[in-house]
């Protein structure tokens, strides 16, 4: 299987739709908008002009990496960028890091890693760390390993997180959330319950699928604005069931979860390039205080900041982080710095950040990383 159908075998876990528009049985409740938050912290811009959605492929392929080979770049800068990019997100993480710490035992992979975070926080170019690292993985499989592959950042992660969970003691798994199911909801016509409850069995899930076309497709059909949170639930619910008491298919299923993971990474998967204006959007309510009850339910709870974007355009991989939340956000708005091959390339507020990732040849938000706060 390619890394694509991969992702889309993630992406349905749970029978995650197509962009379509779900009929509503009893109209759609109001719900809280980014938009009242968003004129509250600063005045509403005049809405540009919507460019037009630059159609262009998104996938890799064969002829892409032959191309890289032809224009003479280095095999190693190209696969490590990804890892790259995951040191600078998951150092921002201030759990994962912590956890990390606390975690005791030693493997190539581990002591890489806490190399590779030690020159992050001193603001170093832990290259030669990365590299090691990168080598370290790749003896566990996956595209890391191979010459001119795309090593996709949601696959490293996944390969990381592996690697600690079988070589350290005391791993707190920071990035695994637990006992997610799907569970169908009693019939809303006929009330009847005797076939609701849980649909499979609990597992955990580290990095969240999310096809960012159903996000942006809620964004743009929906009368009112809507959280992320909302988004995030209703791009990955699931199409309702048919009643077997009244045939109607009136029965919601949602995703529930336990216990939502201190490290929630949101893994987008794109299918097209989408337009500037719809990647600022989409960001933008990105980056606001995510419910988890909200996106999750089931009884999870917390809100979640986001602390780290990975982007990608190019072949590369890139990532902007932020400092820790804490209480002085709301008077002095956070600073989110890029870092590409772990240099720092520039700052600024989210605006500035919107500007980076909202261009003509607009830079893919592949995967957010949030905290709880
Ligand atoms: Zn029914």
């Amino acid at each position: 299987m390619s890394g694509l159908e991969d992702k889309l075998a993630a992406a349905s876990l749970e029978p995650a739709e197509q962009p379509k528009k779900k009929p509503s049985l009893f109209g759609k409740k109001k719900k809280k908008s980014f938009a009242t938050k968003l004129t509250q912290e600063r005045p509403p811009e005049k809405q540009a002009t919507k460019p037009k959605a630059v159609q262009q492929p998104t996938t890799f392929k064969a002829a892409d990496y032959a191309s890289s080979a032809r224009r003479g770049a280095d095999v190693s800068a190209q696969n490590n960028c990804s890892l790259e990019a995951l040191g600078v997100a998951l150092y921002a993480a201030r759990a994962f890091r912590e956890a990390f710490e606390r975690a005791t035992g030693s493997s190539p992979v581990a002591d890489a890693l806490r190399e590779v975070l030690k020159g992050v926080s001193k603001n170093e170019i832990p290259s030669s760390q990365n590299e090691a690292l990168r080598q370290a993985l790749s003896t566990r499989g996956g595209a890391i390993s191979a010459a001119f592959a795309y090593a996709d950042a949601a696959e490293v992660l996944e390969l990381l997180l592996d690697a600690l969970e079988s070589d350290l003691e005391k791993w707190s798994r920071p990035c695994t959330s637990v006992g997610y199911q799907l569970v169908r909801q009693p019939c809303l016509l006929c009330g009847d319950s005797s076939r609701a409850g849980a649909m499979n069995e609990k597992r955990d899930v580290r990095a969240f699928p999310v096809i960012a076309a159903s996000i942006l497709h809620l964004l743009e059909s929906a009368s009112t604005p809507q959280t992320f949170a909302d988004l995030f639930r209703e791009a990955r619910a699931s199409e309702p069931v048919s009643c077997t008491a009244c045939g109607e298919r009136a029965c919601a299923v949602g995703g529930e979860m336990e216990t939502v993971a201190p490290v929630l990474v949101v893994n987008l998967t794109w299918m097209e390039t989408p337009s500037s204006s719809s990647i600022a959007q989409l960001v933008r309510g990105a980056l606001l205080p995510f419910d988890a009850a909200v996106a999750f339910g089931g009884g999870s709870e917390g809100m979640y900041q986001c602390v780290a974007v990975v982007c990608f355009k190019g072949d590369h991989y890139t990532a902007y982080a932020r400092p820790p939340p804490s209480s002085v956000d709301l008077r002095y708005p956070p600073r989110w710095t890029l870092r590409d091959r772990f240099v720092d390339r520039g700052s600024g507020d989210v605006e500035w950040l919107l500007g980076e990732l909202a261009t003509a040849k607009p830079k893919l938000p592949a995967l957010l990383v949030y905290v709880r706060v």
